[in-house]
């Protein structure tokens, strides 16, 4: 098989048989000696907008294939190197009780099922509801206010993602063919075939809720087990070694290997395991606003006249602030709805989610100031404090619910009275408020640089009638759980992994660590003996 990369085609005359022709055209060979193709990646080009085209990487299979090669001598041909993942072989070392899992998030989930695979049958401790159940939460939340500090946007099985755009971006390299694991099981689960080989792929919040169900039946037919309404509140550790775990406070289980897949907004369960002697770092995060843009206005910019055609863009834009810091959009969701994510009481954060189809009319992003360990004192978990802070702040100016301000009122540092231009897309209750109010002078000054900048690269990023919310605080975790090599914490048996622990950002890096984890439990331990 041979690898094809930047066969072009334009994109009014996208269809399978353009592609292969193009490809045809680039190798100089046959039409019928084409055997077999099979797309790998697909990506927009669209730095000129007069000329959009389509670029993609394919797998073809032709006669005489080493010898084309040689002859063509293009770094755009190659022999194809599949990537196969392989679960290691396990360990000596003799594990009685099988290993639990904290948190059915990516990671715990990627965690569980890659041991489930193994033949370690997995406990997954879950604080939230199952997903079936906690949509119904999630909604009645946005709609009257009542908060489930269990069961909510960020908490529950499926974890932060499940209420989100279910990007599946990725920026990481990786050789051993984990990614593909990943992505196959979620086109296995449910999720369309197109995230294969797309740029940026995309599930959406509608479609991720089916793949996770299927990815729990996959862990339950593997000899796996989830309990839900399970919070893990407290660890006994014996001559530095985990011994047992308590959950609800009430049900004490002894146990010798322990993942804390937690993500980074279980910070009750952070400061426990930091009393607890578990060793942890401060790290760098950011912090800011969700602004909200026609997303006409995006796929113009984006797309120019080829808007019509491809709809639904995105944008990525980055700026170093004069005072330093750096400002950035993260997190784009075409055509999505900003959402109340909150998860502790008395406190507001908003995050980003779209549908499957991309169809709300207006496209939103968080434009986030990095906030450094100098910023913080000494103490580990003062970044979460910092931003608990700031959440409290937003609560208040709220009122309870979502502060929204729009772009120019942001400026000039007064509170908005109508929606002008735009139409706000929101789930969950909203008010205007001064967001001056709930950030420290330097991300203001930031944010205002930052949003003036971008709007040099699309044109009406700065429309004066923009709609900001806060806060958005939890674009990474703020904390690092220090673990070793072998993904050990400074307590024997502790695996700390995924977004909360700090070694991943986002629904694939997080499943990947998790993947990551089980493999060196696996390599560690012998599982012969777990009853
Ligand atoms: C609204 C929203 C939109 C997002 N959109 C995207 C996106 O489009 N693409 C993307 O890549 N990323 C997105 N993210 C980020 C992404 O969701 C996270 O990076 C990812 O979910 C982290 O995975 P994780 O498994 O490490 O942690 P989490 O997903 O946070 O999972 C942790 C799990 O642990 C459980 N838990 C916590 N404490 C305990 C305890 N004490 N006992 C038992 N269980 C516990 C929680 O209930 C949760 O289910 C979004 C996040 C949010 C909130």
């Amino acid at each position: 098989m041979i690898r094809v990369s930047q066969v072009k085609v334009e994109v009014t005359k996208d269809n399978f048989e353009a592609l292969k022709e193009k490809t045809v055209a680039k190798l100089g060979i046959r039409y019928k000696t084409l055997k077999d193709l099979m797309i790998v990646k697909k990506s927009i080009d669209a730095r000129d907008k007069n000329n959009v085209m389509f670029t993609y990487e394919v797998n073809v299979t032709v006669d005489n294939e080493d010898r084309l090669i040689k002859k063509l001598k293009s770094k755009d041909v190659s022999k194809v190197n599949e990537e196969v993942y392989e679960i290691p072989e396990h360990g000596d070392e003799i594990l009685n009780k099988r290993p639990i899992v904290i948190g059915s998030g990516p990671c715990g989930l990627f965690c569980a099922l890659t041991l489930a695979e193994a033949g370690f049958k997995p406990i997954v401790f879950e604080r939230g509801e199952r997903v079936e159940d906690r949509i119904n939460t999630v909604e009645m939340f946005w709609k009257h206010g009542t908060l489930n500090t269990n069961s909510n946007v960020c908490f529950g099985e499926g974890g932060a993602g499940t209420f989100s755009d279910g990007k599946l971006n990725t920026l990481v390299s990786d050789k051993s063919g984990r990614i593909k694991k990943v992505f196959d099981t979620f086109i296995e689960s449910g999720a369309p075939v197109e995230i294969a080989y797309e740029n940026k792929p995309h599930v959406g919040t509608d479609i991720l809720r089916d793949v996770i169900i299927n990815i729990r039946n996959r862990i339950i037919k593997l000899g796996g087990e989830i309990n839900y309404y399970s919070c893990l509140t407290g660890v006994n550790i014996v001559d530095n070694k985990i011994k047992s775990i308590v959950i609800n406070k009430t049900k004490k289980i002894d146990c010798d290997v322990l993942v804390l897949a937690l993500g980074h907004s279980a910070r009750d369960t952070i400061k426990m395991l930091y009393d607890k002697g578990i060793d942890m770092e401060s790290k760098p995060f950011a912090i800011g606003v969700r602004v909200q843009h026609p997303q006409k206005m995006i796929d113009e910019n984006q797309y120019g006249k080829y808007s019509e055609v491809l709809g639904h863009a995105s944008y990525k834009l980055t700026h170093q602030a004069k005072n330093g810091r750096g400002v950035y959009t993260f997190c784009m969701c075409p055509g999505g709805y900003v959402v109340d994510s909150s998860c502790e009481e008395g406190h507001l954060i908003i995050n980003g989610m779209s549908y499957n189809k991309r169809d709300s009319e207006n496209a939103n992003s968080a434009v986030v100031v990095t906030v450094n360990k100098e910023d913080l004192g000494d103490n580990p978990l003062d970044g979460l404090e910092f931003q608990r802070r700031l959440e409290a702040l937003a609560y208040r100016k709220g009122n309870g619910k979502i502060p929204v301000q729009l772009w120019k009122d942001y400026k000039d540092n007064k509170e908005s009275k109508e929606f002008k231009t735009i139409n706000p897309v929101f789930k969950g209750k909203y008010s205007f408020a001064n967001l001056n109010e709930i950030f420290p002078y330097y991300i203001n000054e930031s944010l205002k640089e930052g949003i003036e900048e971008f709007n040099k690269k699309i044109k009406g990023f700065a429309n004066d009638d923009a709609i900001l919310a806060g806060v958005e605080s939890r674009t990474s975790s703020a904390v690092r759980m220090i673990r070793n090599n072998n993904f050990v914490s400074n307590v024997s048996g502790i695996y700390p992994s995924g977004e909360g622990a700090g070694y991943a950002g986002g629904i694939v890096t997080s499943a990947i660590d998790g993947t990551k984890t089980a493999e060196y439990i696996i390599k560690k331990y012998n599982n012969e003996f777990l009853s």
